[in-house]
């Protein structure tokens, strides 16, 4: 049964519901993509997770930084480091970006 407070015909998030559509300030990936990261916008430093329980396999992130992830013979993501170092920041970003499964998780650390 169907709570009376819930609107059954309201668009939910991401329908067509007359907004403008979301981006991100880098553009659309070019493989998949990930809804759920939140860039960091400030300068501190990341750091990085990757969850083997939804990793795809699909290998962006190695693509995008290979000194960061690598995979395992099972094609799950590892991560080499979690800690970026700031030559690596724009490559952190870009593979939690390209990561088609949200696998890839970045957050600045305090
Ligand atoms: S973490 Fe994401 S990009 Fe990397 S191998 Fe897994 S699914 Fe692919």
């Amino acid at each position: 049964m169907v709570s009376p407070d819930r609107h059954e015909d309201a668009p939910g998030p991401g329908e067509a519901d007359g907004s403008p559509p979301q981006t991100t300030p880098r553009g659309p990936a070019p493989l998949g993509g990930n809804p759920s990261r939140t860039a960091p916008h400030g300068t501190g430093p990341l750091r990085l997770h990757a969850d083997t329980g939804v990793c795809a396999g699909a290998g962006q992130c190695v693509r995008a930084a290979p000194d960061l992830f690598d995979q395992g013979d099972d094609g799950l993501v590892v991560l080499l480091r979690a800690d970026v170092p700031e030559q690596a920041r724009e490559r952190a970003l870009t593979a939690a970006d390209w990561c088609p499964s949200g696998a890839v998780g970045v957050r600045e650390t305090p």
